[in-house]
């Protein structure tokens, strides 16, 4: 079997850059599975689509339109990569993901994810729901003063509007939905390596990823 690595953690605590990275240098396909559940947000707040329609919703996972190119995200061929990482479709896609129908609808279609020679998906529940049988795992996060301080940073360097206390209390309040929703919460699996960003360089959070799969 192709080796998997399943990369977890909190909203912008790295995990995207880090896997993105890691990913590149094994010449391993990656599976941003956030993206799903942000695109099943878009699509519902498009069509009108109620973020608690648990039926409706599940009918749209099932069968969304939707294609990763290259670092592109397509929905319906139109390239939607900016418009899921608002901060309506941050909320959205968490309000959906708490949805078990939601989650059932995008299994497989993470689970038939291309693997060329080898798999970083990354997410909340990679090494949970998605791919328990991964070679290595690991919880990455940091803490929410290092994760606000990141998407700020992010949010500035795209021209786009952001306020540090807007940001903070809505991380704070994703993190809490996603802990606290009663299928694949967020937490750290006893058997992930937990790698705590707060202090470290991008750089240094891939490099201690490199090691673990070398391991
Ligand atoms: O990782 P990202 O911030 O893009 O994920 C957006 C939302 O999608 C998260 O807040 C979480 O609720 C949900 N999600 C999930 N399971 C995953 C990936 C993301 O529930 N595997």
């Amino acid at each position: 079997p192709v080796p998997v690595l399943a990369i977890d953690g909190p909203s912008a605590s790295g995990k995207g850059t880090v896997a993105a990275r890691v990913a590149a240098a094994l010449g391993f396909d990656h599976l941003d599975s956030g993206a799903l559940y942000r695109i099943v947000a878009l699509a519902a707040l498009e069509k009108g689509v109620a973020l608690d329609d648990e039926a409706a919703l599940a009918g749209l996972a099932a069968a969304l339109p939707a294609r990763f190119e290259g670092d592109k995200v397509l929905l319906d061929g139109r390239d939607v990569s900016d418009a899921i990482r608002s901060e309506a479709c941050s909320v959205g896609a968490s309000r959906v993901a708490a949805l078990p129908a939601v989650r059932e609808a995008l299994f497989w279609r993470q689970r038939a994810y291309r693997r060329g020679p080898g798999l970083v998906g990354e997410g909340r529940d990679m090494g949970s729901v998605i791919f328990p049988d991964a070679q290595v795992k690991i919880f990455l996060t940091a803490s929410a003063e290092a994760r606000a301080d990141r998407r700020y940073k992010q949010l500035i360097d795209k021209g786009m509007p952001a306020n540090m206390d807007d940001l903070l209390r809505d991380l704070r309040e994703r993190d809490e939905r996603d802990s606290r929703r009663a299928v694949a919460p967020l937490r750290k699996e006893d058997d992930a390596a937990l790698l705590d960003t707060s202090d470290m360089t991008v750089g240094q959070a891939v490099d201690f990823v490199m090691a673990e799969a070398a391991a």
